[in-house]
């Protein structure tokens, strides 16, 4: 039957011409870029909590510091008293004693207080600038995804483009009736119409078809069919 030998050829750019419109529609949907730009958002928002959380140790860390300022001015000034003889009573001088301690002791309390919040500033700060750089990098990628789409659609539509003149340019070829078998197989067989017999196996449904089955076919003439899968068989 005209056209038998250049079936397989057509099948190809059949395929060829599903899988480019198939990944032409999956681009236009937009989910590739999408899923970059929320990996991206996400990452930025990240880095957005682990500033704020920096911000209020930087807060805690200077109201500790006015406070520990303060208490040692409050300590001093006891201390003087304590000492330049402006009072004489022993109770009182017990007292004065006592709440000079109660300062110092508050005053210590603050200061580790505020070398905790050193320590755990510098570990979010390490934190902060690695997910910067994350946050960086995910966010160029995202362009790049962007670009990269564009890019692509562009190639696709030029390869499409070349498998339809080039699938105009094989249809003549073929006996319209193969043809229309062809087309009707593709339809029912997601895709593949035709397909090779290799070593007695069917390319389509990969079955291997019995010695009396490939006897028969070999000897058939016109449109050689698989036994398993009805595709069109070219040996
Ligand atoms: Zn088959």
């Amino acid at each position: 039957m005209q056209g038998m030998d250049r079936l397989l050829e057509l099948q190809e750019v059949d395929s060829a011409v599903e899988r480019l419109m198939a990944r032409e529609r999956a681009l236009g949907s937009g989910q590739e870029l999408a899923a970059a730009r929320a990996e991206a958002d996400a990452a930025e928002a990240a880095l957005g909590e682990l500033r704020l959380s920096i911000d209020a140790l930087a807060r805690d860390q200077q109201r500790l510091e006015h406070e520990i300022d303060s208490l040692a001015q409050k300590a001093a000034a006891e201390e003087k008293r304590l000492y330049d003889g402006s009072v004489a009573n022993a109770k009182e001088l017990g007292s004065l004693q006592h709440e000079v301690e109660n300062l110092n002791r508050r005053r210590s309390d603050r200061e580790d207080e505020v070398l905790a919040i050193l320590e755990e500033r510098e570990e979010l700060e390490t934190r902060a600038s690695e997910q910067e750089a994350a946050a960086t990098s995910v966010r160029a990628r995202a362009g790049e995804v962007a670009v990269g789409v564009t890019d692509e659609l562009a190639r696709i539509a030029e390869d499409l483009g070349r498998k339809v003149s080039l699938r105009g340019s094989l249809v003549p070829l073929f006996d319209p009736e193969l043809l229309e078998l062809y087309e009707e197989m593709r339809a029912q067989k997601k895709g593949v119409g035709a397909a090779a017999l290799v070593e007695g196996v069917c390319q389509g449904c990969h079955e291997k078809l019995s010695a009396m089955e490939l006897d028969k076919l070999k000897r058939t003439e016109g449109v050689k069919r698989c036994e398993y899968c009805r595709r069109i068989l070219v040996l």
